[in-house]
């Protein structure tokens, strides 16, 4: 089934500038058929698999046949359950984002009748209500079907099933023969056929076919990851998997633009692809990602159409793909040519059932894994610095401390408790490098429908297409708060210490005691030695005594630290 752009299908600007907003580059097959078909006034019977994007399809018709001079109810939409009319209210909210006059209001059971009524006193236009308190408000005479011009049944299948069908052909009954009647569902039991038999006129019937899907040898896991931690879990996966080479999907351009900017600051190199970057500009891009110019491509579907790039270690579904399809056509670019190749999948929320019918596209090849754990990843850096400090005694590039380490064994300290102790300084304040994330994600987002539907002029506080995802927050430990210079300009203001600039800060996972740690570990600097810290996001300024700051630059610079290329310069 062909794909069409919005643009082709009969919408008017608002609509198109709408979808836009929402992150959405292209029509998904269900709404490239049926919306054209709606807009011409016929009666339709749409049949999609579950996450095809029916929403939009019967939304964005109703959206437009709205007149907006009129204040009563003109378009009704019926779902099965609360959450459903919740979450269909929200999306055509953000639809009619742009619709000047264009009031949406949800009816549900469970809902305070007060800010029902208000809304259809106030002329709500598009009425999205479960049967049962759509019922309810026919039978008190505050809803009126009178000015009804369509009527959508939305997963009628589960309507039914639900024991609806009574209410619903009620509801039909009521309102005008000479309304629009739209079905939309994922399968078509026969129950479903009489309604559609006895309540439709003339319906186009559209059907979209699940695709059959062959999946290459990769291997496949989902991760169920809270909206609000992906980024973190993303940074977790490509540290302890030390993946260089990937390309990671989003759903929206936003999206895309706000992960490569997280990922920079995090110090991942990335770049990104999406449908607003200049073709010559994109072109770009593909030559440097093909030369390994840059570890990370954000991409979104449209935008990495047939982009051929071998070796591909990983591809990463931050965001779920539109549907199966998708999910093979993106997975498809990792284990080319022979190697295995691994995909990573993130499912939030409800987004579960997408993932399931994916799961059975697929025919049942991807794992569910769990997020690695914040000790998972501390045990993966303590490897590191041991590995590091392995080197730095094969080598023995440094000042012997002999002395000292006499003392202590002398004062009857065994020689492992103090190499114990001192790697316990060393590693302090890196433990709270890991953001605590809730490991068990909720099923479900009840996601808020704006409770303030009726204010004029229409504005959308809350409305976000896709919750934007913070760079963590690194609180700074006060273990050493002598050390911690408040000021950050660039000559030390102590005597006889000398300032420098590393090229890592709180955005790289670095908390003072890292700064000390690689400092004394590395230049063999005592902490006398080391004066005022300040911490900035991606670099760091610190006093070192006058005669240290030579050995510092020369044994940091260049050094591989926190999974980066560590560099030191004279501050200023
Ligand atoms: P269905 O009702 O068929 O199960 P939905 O309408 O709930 O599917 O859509 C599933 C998801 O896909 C939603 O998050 C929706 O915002 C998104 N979506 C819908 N249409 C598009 C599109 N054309 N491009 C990108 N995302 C889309
Ligand atoms: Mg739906």
């Amino acid at each position: 089934m062909q794909k069409k752009l919005f643009s082709e299908l009969g919408l008017s600007p608002e609509s198109l500038k709408a979808v836009a907003k929402m992150g959405f580059e292209e029509a998904s097959p269900i709404q490239s058929e049926t919306i054209p078909k709606l807009l011409a006034g016929a009666d339709v019977v749409g049949l999609s698999q579950t996450g095809s994007g029916k929403t939009a399809a019967f939304a964005l018709p109703a959206i437009e046949r709205i007149d907006v001079n009129l204040r009563a109810p003109q378009a009704l939409i019926l779902c099965p359950t609360r959450e459903l009319a919740m979450q269909v209210a929200e999306e055509v909210a953000k639809l009619a984002f742009f619709k000047r006059g264009v009031r949406e209001l949800p009816i549900y059971g469970g809902q305070s009748y007060d800010r029902q009524l208000r809304g259809l006193r106030e002329g709500a236009q598009i009425i999205i209500g479960t049967p049962g308190r759509v019922m309810d408000h026919l039978q008190r005479g505050t809803l009126k079907l009178d000015q009804i011009k369509m009527v959508v049944l939305d997963e009628a299948d589960r309507m039914l099933d639900m024991g609806f069908r009574e209410d619903i052909e009620t509801i039909l009954k009521q309102a005008p023969t000479e309304r629009q009647t739209v079905f939309f569902s994922a399968t078509m039991p026969p129950m479903i056929r009489s309604l559609i038999k006895n309540f439709t006129r003339d319906p186009v019937n559209v059907r979209i076919e699940d695709q059959e899907m062959t999946v290459p040898a990769i291997d496949q896991v989902y991760y169920e990851v809270d909206r609000r931690f992906k980024l973190e879990v993303l940074c977790r996966l490509i540290d302890l998997q030390d993946i260089k080479y990937g390309i990671i999907f989003c759903g929206t351009k936003m999206m895309c633009d706000e992960l490569a900017d997280h990922l920079k600051a995090r110090g991942y190199s990335s770049d990104k692809l999406h449908g607003d970057i200049s073709q010559q500009m994109r072109e770009r891009v593909v030559a440097k990602f093909r030369k390994r110019g840059f570890e990370f491509l954000v991409a979104t579907d449209v935008a990495a159409r047939g982009l051929d790039v071998d070796d591909i270690e990983v591809v990463f579904n931050y965001d779920l793909p539109q549907d199966a399809e998708d999910y093979v056509h993106r997975i498809g670019r990792t284990g080319r040519a022979g190697k295995t190749g691994r995909a990573v999948t993130f499912v939030s929320g409800r987004e579960i059932w997408k993932m399931q019918q994916i799961i059975r596209f697929t025919k049942g090849k991807i794992r569910r894994e769990k997020v690695p754990s914040a000790e998972e990843v501390e045990e993966k850096r303590t490897n590191q610095f041991v590995d590091t400090l392995r080197e730095t005694l094969e080598k023995g590039d440094f000042k012997r401390q002999d002395a000292i380490i006499d003392q202590l064994l002398n004062q009857g300290h065994a020689a492992t408790d103090i190499a114990s102790a001192l790697m316990h300084l060393l590693s302090e304040g890196s433990t709270r490098d890991v953001q605590a994330i809730v490991e068990e994600p909720a099923r479900r987002d009840f996601r808020e429908v704006r409770q303030h539907q009726h204010r004029e002029p229409r504005d959308y506080p809350k409305y976000e297409p896709r919750p934007a995802a913070t760079p963590r927050e690194r609180p700074m430990r006060e273990s050493r708060p002598r050390r911690e210079g408040s000021e950050a300009s660039t000559t030390s203001h102590e005597q006889g210490m000398t300032r420098l600039v590393l090229n890592i800060g709180t955005a790289h996972g670095i908390g003072p005691g890292d700064v000390v740690g690689v400092i004394a570990g590395v230049a063999r600097l005592t902490k006398e030695d080391i004066g005022a810290i300040n911490l900035q996001e991606k670099h760091t300024l610190v006093d070192v005594t006058d005669e240290n700051s030579k050995t510092v630059l020369k044994k940091l610079n260049g050094i591989k630290f926190k999974g980066r290329k560590l560099g030191v310069d004279l501050a200023g």
